[in-house]
Protein backbone atom coordinates (compact mmCIF):
# COMPACT_ATOMS: atom_id res chain seq x y z
CA UNK A 1 0.00 0.00 0.00
CA UNK A 2 1.42 3.49 -0.67
CA UNK A 3 -0.23 6.17 0.91
CA UNK A 4 -0.42 9.60 -0.82
CA UNK A 5 1.38 11.14 1.86
CA UNK A 6 3.07 10.27 5.07
CA UNK A 7 0.23 9.28 7.55
CA UNK A 8 0.09 10.52 11.11
CA UNK A 9 2.11 8.98 13.78
CA UNK A 10 -0.08 6.84 16.31
CA UNK A 11 -0.82 8.57 19.38
CA UNK A 12 0.15 6.74 22.83
CA UNK A 13 0.57 7.19 26.37
CA UNK A 14 3.52 6.01 28.39
CA UNK A 15 2.67 3.13 30.61
CA UNK A 16 4.05 3.52 34.53
CA UNK A 17 6.73 0.95 35.58
CA UNK A 18 8.21 0.23 32.09
CA UNK A 19 8.66 1.25 28.26
CA UNK A 20 5.57 0.43 27.24
CA UNK A 21 3.04 2.99 25.88
CA UNK A 22 -0.68 2.61 25.43
CA UNK A 23 -1.62 3.44 21.42
CA UNK A 24 -4.62 5.34 22.01
CA UNK A 25 -7.75 4.61 19.30
CA UNK A 26 -10.79 7.15 20.44
CA UNK A 27 -11.57 9.60 23.41
CA UNK A 28 -14.41 9.37 24.65
CA UNK A 29 -15.50 11.80 27.52
CA UNK A 30 -18.64 12.07 30.22
CA UNK A 31 -20.64 15.66 30.96
CA UNK A 32 -21.62 16.32 34.35
CA UNK A 33 -20.77 13.29 35.85
CA UNK A 34 -20.54 14.91 39.46
CA UNK A 35 -23.55 16.24 41.17
CA UNK A 36 -21.74 19.55 42.22
CA UNK A 37 -20.11 20.37 38.89
CA UNK A 38 -23.55 19.91 36.66
CA UNK A 39 -25.17 22.17 40.02
CA UNK A 40 -22.02 25.02 39.00
CA UNK A 41 -23.05 24.64 35.41
CA UNK A 42 -26.69 25.90 35.93
CA UNK A 43 -27.79 22.34 36.41
CA UNK A 44 -30.16 20.05 38.30
CA UNK A 45 -28.10 16.71 38.48
CA UNK A 46 -31.71 14.98 38.42
CA UNK A 47 -32.88 16.32 35.49
CA UNK A 48 -29.98 16.32 33.46
CA UNK A 49 -28.17 12.65 33.43
CA UNK A 50 -24.88 12.28 32.37
CA UNK A 51 -24.21 12.74 28.29
CA UNK A 52 -21.02 11.71 26.09
CA UNK A 53 -19.06 13.31 23.46
CA UNK A 54 -15.54 12.83 21.82
CA UNK A 55 -12.40 14.64 21.76
CA UNK A 56 -9.94 13.31 18.29
CA UNK A 57 -7.47 10.86 19.62
CA UNK A 58 -4.63 13.67 18.38
CA UNK A 59 -5.74 16.20 20.94
CA UNK A 60 -4.18 13.91 23.59
CA UNK A 61 -0.84 15.25 24.79
CA UNK A 62 1.48 14.32 27.95
CA UNK A 63 0.25 16.49 31.01
CA UNK A 64 3.82 17.89 31.49
CA UNK A 65 5.95 21.02 30.38
CA UNK A 66 4.32 23.55 28.30
CA UNK A 67 0.74 22.92 26.74
CA UNK A 68 -0.68 25.63 24.31
CA UNK A 69 -2.99 28.49 25.36
CA UNK A 70 -5.82 27.54 22.32
CA UNK A 71 -6.50 30.43 19.49
CA UNK A 72 -10.13 31.53 19.47
CA UNK A 73 -10.99 31.74 23.45
CA UNK A 74 -11.36 34.57 26.11
CA UNK A 75 -12.39 31.26 28.71
CA UNK A 76 -10.11 28.72 29.00
CA UNK A 77 -11.34 26.05 31.70
CA UNK A 78 -9.49 23.35 33.67
CA UNK A 79 -11.38 20.21 33.96
CA UNK A 80 -9.26 17.28 36.02
CA UNK A 81 -10.72 14.28 35.53
CA UNK A 82 -10.27 10.22 36.25
CA UNK A 83 -8.95 8.50 32.84
CA UNK A 84 -9.91 5.24 32.26
CA UNK A 85 -7.89 2.92 29.34
CA UNK A 86 -9.38 0.03 27.73
CA UNK A 87 -7.33 -2.75 27.02
CA UNK A 88 -10.10 -4.75 25.49
CA UNK A 89 -13.44 -3.84 23.61
CA UNK A 90 -16.50 -4.57 22.87
CA UNK A 91 -20.55 -3.80 22.85
CA UNK A 92 -23.14 -4.04 25.00
CA UNK A 93 -21.19 -5.19 28.22
CA UNK A 94 -22.80 -5.73 31.42
CA UNK A 95 -21.86 -3.69 34.30
CA UNK A 96 -20.17 -6.51 35.93
CA UNK A 97 -18.01 -7.19 33.11
CA UNK A 98 -16.74 -3.57 32.22
CA UNK A 99 -14.15 -3.32 34.78
CA UNK A 100 -12.52 -6.44 33.37
CA UNK A 101 -12.12 -4.22 30.27
CA UNK A 102 -9.88 -1.50 32.41
CA UNK A 103 -6.22 -1.34 31.44
CA UNK A 104 -5.11 1.35 33.82
CA UNK A 105 -6.03 4.86 34.89
CA UNK A 106 -4.58 8.19 34.32
CA UNK A 107 -5.09 11.12 35.53
CA UNK A 108 -6.09 14.37 32.52
CA UNK A 109 -7.65 17.21 32.24
CA UNK A 110 -10.52 18.19 29.37
CA UNK A 111 -9.26 21.98 28.66
CA UNK A 112 -12.55 23.58 27.69
CA UNK A 113 -12.80 26.82 25.81
CA UNK A 114 -16.10 27.40 27.96
CA UNK A 115 -16.96 30.37 25.93
CA UNK A 116 -17.61 28.61 22.89
CA UNK A 117 -18.65 26.00 24.62
CA UNK A 118 -21.62 28.19 25.93
CA UNK A 119 -22.37 29.92 22.83
CA UNK A 120 -22.93 26.36 20.92
CA UNK A 121 -25.28 25.46 23.94
CA UNK A 122 -27.24 28.73 23.94
CA UNK A 123 -28.20 28.08 19.75
CA UNK A 124 -28.40 24.01 20.58
CA UNK A 125 -25.63 23.86 18.54
CA UNK A 126 -22.74 20.72 18.66
CA UNK A 127 -19.94 21.51 21.75
CA UNK A 128 -16.84 20.55 19.25
CA UNK A 129 -14.95 23.55 19.28
CA UNK A 130 -15.18 23.77 22.85
CA UNK A 131 -13.92 20.73 23.45
CA UNK A 132 -12.25 19.56 20.35
CA UNK A 133 -8.79 21.83 19.57
CA UNK A 134 -5.07 20.94 19.50
CA UNK A 135 -3.59 19.95 23.10
CA UNK A 136 -7.23 19.88 24.46
CA UNK A 137 -6.45 16.60 26.26
CA UNK A 138 -3.37 16.57 28.51
CA UNK A 139 -3.07 13.43 30.12
CA UNK A 140 -0.87 11.97 32.73
CA UNK A 141 1.41 8.44 32.22
CA UNK A 142 -1.14 5.54 32.84
CA UNK A 143 -1.18 2.88 35.84
CA UNK A 144 -2.02 -0.06 35.34
CA UNK A 145 -4.95 -1.62 37.00
CA UNK A 146 -2.65 -4.20 38.15
CA UNK A 147 -1.42 -1.94 40.60
CA UNK A 148 -4.51 0.25 41.42
CA UNK A 149 -6.98 -2.07 41.43
CA UNK A 150 -10.47 -1.15 40.02
CA UNK A 151 -10.81 2.35 41.80
CA UNK A 152 -13.84 3.17 43.78
CA UNK A 153 -12.60 6.16 45.43
CA UNK A 154 -9.77 8.46 45.99
CA UNK A 155 -8.68 12.27 45.82
CA UNK A 156 -8.98 14.28 42.73
CA UNK A 157 -7.36 17.51 43.02
CA UNK A 158 -6.06 20.60 40.85
CA UNK A 159 -3.70 23.61 41.81
CA UNK A 160 -3.51 26.51 39.54
CA UNK A 161 -0.61 28.58 40.52
CA UNK A 162 -0.12 26.95 44.02
CA UNK A 163 -4.17 27.52 45.07
CA UNK A 164 -6.40 24.56 45.22
CA UNK A 165 -8.93 24.56 42.67
CA UNK A 166 -10.71 21.21 42.84
CA UNK A 167 -10.47 18.82 45.73
CA UNK A 168 -13.47 15.79 45.35
CA UNK A 169 -13.00 11.97 45.48
CA UNK A 170 -14.01 10.43 42.36
CA UNK A 171 -16.28 7.84 44.62
CA UNK A 172 -18.96 11.47 44.13
CA UNK A 173 -19.43 10.42 40.58
CA UNK A 174 -22.78 9.72 38.96
CA UNK A 175 -21.85 6.82 36.95
CA UNK A 176 -19.31 4.90 37.99
CA UNK A 177 -16.41 3.80 35.94
CA UNK A 178 -18.15 0.50 35.29
CA UNK A 179 -21.39 2.09 34.18
CA UNK A 180 -19.90 4.42 32.11
CA UNK A 181 -18.31 1.54 30.26
CA UNK A 182 -21.57 -0.39 29.98
CA UNK A 183 -23.25 2.39 28.77
CA UNK A 184 -20.72 3.79 26.16
CA UNK A 185 -20.71 -0.10 24.89
CA UNK A 186 -24.36 0.33 24.30
CA UNK A 187 -23.75 3.53 22.11
CA UNK A 188 -20.40 2.55 20.30
CA UNK A 189 -17.99 -0.52 19.95
CA UNK A 190 -15.21 0.04 22.36
CA UNK A 191 -11.39 -1.16 21.26
CA UNK A 192 -8.61 -1.74 23.01
CA UNK A 193 -6.82 1.61 23.17
CA UNK A 194 -9.86 3.86 24.08
CA UNK A 195 -9.83 6.41 26.71
CA UNK A 196 -12.89 7.65 28.80
CA UNK A 197 -12.45 11.05 30.71
CA UNK A 198 -14.81 10.07 33.58
CA UNK A 199 -16.26 13.95 33.72
CA UNK A 200 -14.79 16.58 36.03
CA UNK A 201 -15.75 17.20 39.75
CA UNK A 202 -16.79 20.93 40.75
CA UNK A 203 -14.50 23.99 40.96
CA UNK A 204 -13.55 24.43 37.42
CA UNK A 205 -12.10 28.06 36.23
CA UNK A 206 -10.78 29.89 34.06
CA UNK A 207 -7.06 29.39 33.16
CA UNK A 208 -4.64 32.39 31.11
CA UNK A 209 -0.90 31.98 30.29
CA UNK A 210 1.62 31.92 32.11
CA UNK A 211 -0.23 29.67 34.72
CA UNK A 212 1.10 26.61 36.60
CA UNK A 213 -1.03 23.57 36.68
CA UNK A 214 -0.48 20.95 38.96
CA UNK A 215 -2.84 17.86 40.11
CA UNK A 216 -3.40 14.39 40.73
CA UNK A 217 -5.51 11.39 41.54
CA UNK A 218 -4.06 9.40 44.86
CA UNK A 219 -2.69 6.35 43.92
CA UNK A 220 -2.87 6.75 40.17
CA UNK A 221 -0.75 9.53 38.82
CA UNK A 222 0.34 13.30 39.16
CA UNK A 223 0.97 16.07 36.70
CA UNK A 224 2.72 18.77 36.58
CA UNK A 225 2.33 21.97 33.74
CA UNK A 226 2.75 25.37 31.88
CA UNK A 227 0.39 26.98 30.02
CA UNK A 228 2.23 28.66 26.98
CA UNK A 229 0.70 31.41 25.84
MN1 LIG B 1 -15.16 17.20 31.31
Amino acid sequence: MQFAFDPPQPVSVPVAGGDQRFPVHRVYCVAKNYAAHAREMGEDPERVPPAFFLKPADTVVAAAGDVAYPPATANLHHEVELVAALGAGGSNVDVCNARDMIFGYAVGIDLTRRDLQQEARAVGGPWDTGKSFEQAAPISHLCPIERTGYLESGRIWLEVNGGIRQDGDISAMIWNTAEVISRLSGLFELKPGDLIFTGTPEGVGAIVPGDHLRGGIDGVAEFSLHIRG
